[in-house]
């Protein structure tokens, strides 16, 4: 082998070299590449890893968590203003139901005028079993007491009168048909009082606005004509041709004349008067209602007032005598229409 083949051998190794080691380079750079890739796939699917994923995900639910932990914060705080602002709503309310209260227990401690009335009727009611009607329960040609303390005062008139009957004599009389009215206004003998007389089945007792000695008065008056409504309705009692009997001859209900009425400013019959007032001339439901509101309501009898023998004596003893004889509660008491008579 001459020089010249010699170097060409050696060139040529050279060049075989560089391309060895030119073609490993690139083996081993693709073979990194590869390796750097799986590493990249496993980095990634290490990336993806469950627990990571639960960890992302952990960590996206903790997101969340933490967002509807924040939510549930802003609601908690929506919440704990919603529930300051529903308890102070509440606290509103409770102040509202304690000022209501307070209001309401105001009956308890200081109860309101209208309260004491209503607990005043429920009293007359329950006590006696008539029912009593004011203000705006009932609508009257004759208007009604709308006035608090007026109401008040009525009550405890009608309250009195009733009292002044036997116990249970209102139950026995049928009490449950029988309503008293407190109207602004009503028309008979100047007192005012109007019974129904028509519907026995539901009876209306009008009582006006008056002083207490003519509220108790006129209760007496009205309630005897609902004595007189029962014994007709329920007996068919009547006392009238009795009274009648004992009138002044030729006397006629409705001619009027005071001579012969005991408190009348024209009397002139002395211990011998037939009526106990110019009203009771009217028919002998009057003559009656008159005679017992005069018994229950006077102090003291005057000088020859009821006198023993006279007609309008005899008139009392007929409505006393009725009462005994058609109500058992009456019967074995000593009832107050009695107290003056002897
Ligand atoms: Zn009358």
């Amino acid at each position: 082998m001459n020089d010249k083949n010699k170097k060409s051998l050696t060139i040529a190794l050279a060049v075989l070299a560089i391309v060895l080691v030119s073609t490993l380079a690139v083996y081993i750079f693709n073979q990194r590449s590869i390796f750097s890739s799986s590493l990249k796939e496993e980095t990634i699917s290490n990336s993806l890893k469950p627990g990571e994923l639960n960890s992302t995900s952990s960590s996206v639910d903790s997101t969340s968590t933490s967002e509807s932990a924040s939510t549930s914060k802003n609601e908690s705080t929506q919440s704990t203003n919603n529930n300051s602002t529903q308890s102070a709503s509440q606290s509103n309310t409770q102040n509202n139901n304690q000022s209501t209260q307070t209001t309401n227990s105001q009956p308890a401690s200081t109860p309101t005028q209208a309260e004491l009335n209503n607990q005043k009727r429920n009293n007359i009611q329950n006590t006696y079993g008539v029912s009593v009607q004011y203000g705006n329960e009932f609508s009257s040609w004759y208007g009604s007491v709308t006035d608090d303390s007026k109401i008040n005062s009525m009550l405890d008139d009608l309250n009195s009168a009733l009292s002044n009957f036997p116990n249970g004599f209102f139950r026995e009389l049928g009490a449950s048909h029988l309503t008293y009215r407190f109207v602004a206004y009503a028309e008979e003998n100047n007192q005012a009082g109007l019974t129904d007389h028509e519907y026995f089945s539901n009876v209306y007792i009008y009582i006006s606005s008056m002083d207490s000695y003519y509220v108790k008065r006129v209760t007496y008056h009205e309630t005897m004509h609902y004595i007189d409504n029962y014994l007709y309705g329920y007996y068919g009692y009547s006392p009238e041709d009795q009274y009648n009997a004992l009138n002044p001859q030729g006397f006629v209900y409705g001619n009027f004349n005071g001579a012969y009425a005991f408190l009348d400013k024209d009397s002139n019959c002395g211990n011998y008067c037939y009526f106990s007032d110019l009203y009771g001339e009217t028919n002998y439901r009057e003559d009656r209602a008159e005679i017992f509101a005069d018994l229950m309501t006077r102090t003291y009898l005057l000088n020859g007032q009821y006198i023993s023998g006279s007609p309008m004596r005899a008139k009392a003893d007929i409505l006393i005598s009725n009462l005994d004889n058609y109500f058992s509660t009456v019967r074995n008491t000593s009832p107050r229409w009695k107290r003056l008579l002897r």
